[in-house]
């Protein structure tokens, strides 16, 4: 059965990988982007995946885009909710805008595209939401008190949407990414970066396809037993329980 995959920040990074990894395993993949267009021009053109631009921090939006995925893809059986920004400052730093930004982008994102398609899941009795939080969300990291809130958060909801809608062959998971080798984690100065390597017990950054993989496992029906998990990839870095 072809099934339809909304991949939100589903031009660049961690979500390319994403993005190609679901089509190579048949879906009919729809990916969001939120400004650059010439990127997302781009991986059209690579891809042949049609793109849809929208902010995923405005639920008016994610609503609207949604539905016109909808109307020109079919509708939704798969989202992976995995865009996502750093606005890093130290907390007495940190402004109430950059605050805001990141809660809108990596939090706020998880209702806006979850709860327009959560019932059309619930009545074909299959669905699955895939989201994407982060190894710092599980331990904290100094200096993103946004972004840990963010994707602590994430993993809260996550939690609790699963019960939701187990019932209703909906599983709800995400994944916590360790450190991996992106533009996001490009843009960390050369010292502070070799040092995080340093602690990875793999001894390397990990690589979008490997959180594709992931991804992929829990989109399919294989996994169907699996919901409210925390699937931590992170090479070893952090343990969590
Ligand atoms: P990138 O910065 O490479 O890509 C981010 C993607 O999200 C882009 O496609 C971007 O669109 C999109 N995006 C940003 N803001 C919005 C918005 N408001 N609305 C819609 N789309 C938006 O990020 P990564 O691939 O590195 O990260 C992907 C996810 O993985 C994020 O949730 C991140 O927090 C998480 N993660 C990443 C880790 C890493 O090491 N890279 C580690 C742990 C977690 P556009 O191109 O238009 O800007």
């Amino acid at each position: 059965m072809t099934r339809v995959a909304v991949v939100t920040g589903g031009t660049r990074g961690i979500g390319y990988a994403i993005s190609i990894a679901l089509k190579k395993k048949g879906c009919r993949v729809a990916a969001n982007y939120g400004g650059n267009d010439e990127a997302a021009q781009k991986f059209q053109a690579e891809t042949g995946i049609p793109v849809f631009k929208f902010d995923v921090g405005d639920y008016e939006a994610c609503a609207a885009g949604l539905k016109r995925i909808e109307a020109e893809v079919g509708p939704v059986d798969i989202v992976v909710n995995n865009a996502g920004i750093t606005r890093d400052a130290m907390l007495h730093k940190m402004s109430p805008q950059q605050w805001r930004e990141v809660i809108s982008v990596n939090l706020d994102s998880m209702f806006n595209m979850s709860q327009p398609i959560l019932e059309g899941m619930r009545s074909r009795n299959w669905g699955r939401i895939i989201n994407i939080s982060s190894i710092n969300g599980q331990k904290g990291q100094m200096g993103q008190g946004n972004y840990s809130a963010a994707k602590a958060g994430v993993i809260g909801f996550t939690k609790a949407l699963a019960q939701e809608n187990a019932r209703k062959g909906v599983t709800v998971n995400c994944i916590a990414p360790g450190y991996i080798d992106t533009e996001m984690v490009a843009a960390v100065p050369k010292n502070v970066l070799d040092s995080i390597i340093a602690q990875i017990p793999v001894g390397r950054l990990g690589t979008a396809a490997e959180i594709a993989a992931c991804v992929t496992f829990l989109a399919s029906d294989d996994a169907g037993f699996i919901t409210g998990s925390t699937l931590t990839a992170n090479g070893g870095q952090y343990i969590a329980s």
